[in-house]
């Protein structure tokens, strides 16, 4: 799933939290900070309002109709959420052995009663965390993406992109074969811009980085009436 940094207004925070008044005051407190949060009251809520838009799960463990641990292991068994955060919140009673054991995962978990302060500390650093992960290097085909300096390699040699360039072929790489509309480049790479470039300046700022990519142009493909994607799949028939 291809993401560029999100704003903190743009990020989505599921509380899944049968305590009432733990929930709400969980949930005043981060929409104050200035996140979007949702509230689910059950387990089984919980899956159903679980989707790939969601940035960050705090999961308490005893959940009615299904409980934290399986509510977890259902998000993770789906592609598109697979590496959401997930912070349990556990009450002091509950068994610290078996919430070790799945934090293995790179998960956290914050036993309750705990401060507003700690939560809003362990929220950022999950969210730091997955976003580090999100802005991966990515290596494949004889080309490398140093997202971090915005730096494009094709065979060692450095493409000199431009940022809305590498960003173009940022967007494009990361997600093989998913067709994007000139909407949506626009959408994510200019975003507030977006009223003063049009669909013409997709066009353009992709002839002038496809001229710089050479070889690996070819991997960049129109489709026509829609948009842009990038197909790893040619390489199988015209280059070998
Ligand atoms: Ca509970």
């Amino acid at each position: 799933m291809e993401k560029l940094a999100k704003e903190k207004h743009e990020i989505q925070i599921l509380i899944a939290e049968d305590e009432e008044d733990i929930a709400e005051v969980t949930r005043h407190f981060l929409e104050q900070e200035g996140y979007q949060v949702d509230v689910a009251y059950d387990g089984l809520e919980a899956l159903d309002k679980m989707n790939p838009a969601i940035d960050l799960v705090l999961l308490d463990v005893m959940l009615p109709e299904l409980d934290g641990f399986e509510v977890c292991r259902q998000i993770r068994s789906k592609t598109e959420t697979e590496e959401v955060p997930i912070i349990f919140l556990t009450a002091k009673s509950e068994d610290d052995d078996q919430i070790r054991g799945l934090m293995l995962g790179g998960d956290d978990y914050l036993t309750k009663p705990c401060s507003m302060d700690v939560l809003l500390a362990r929220v950022q650093s999950a969210l730091r965390r997955s976003h580090v992960s999100e802005i991966k290097t990515i290596e494949l085909l004889g080309i490398t993406l140093y997202p971090k300096q915005y730096k494009a390699l094709l065979h060692g040699e450095n493409l000199n992109l431009t940022f809305t360039q590498f960003q173009l072929i940022y967007c494009l790489v990361n997600s093989p074969r998913q067709i994007f509309t000139r909407k949506e480049l626009l959408e994510k790479i200019w975003n507030d811009d977006i009223l003063t470039v049009t669909d013409r300046t997709v066009d353009t700022h992709m002839k002038n980085l496809r001229d710089k990519l050479g070889d690996f142009s070819q991997y960049i493909e129109t489709v026509w009436g829609i948009g842009y994607r990038f197909n790893d799949l040619i390489s199988n028939s015209s280059s070998q």
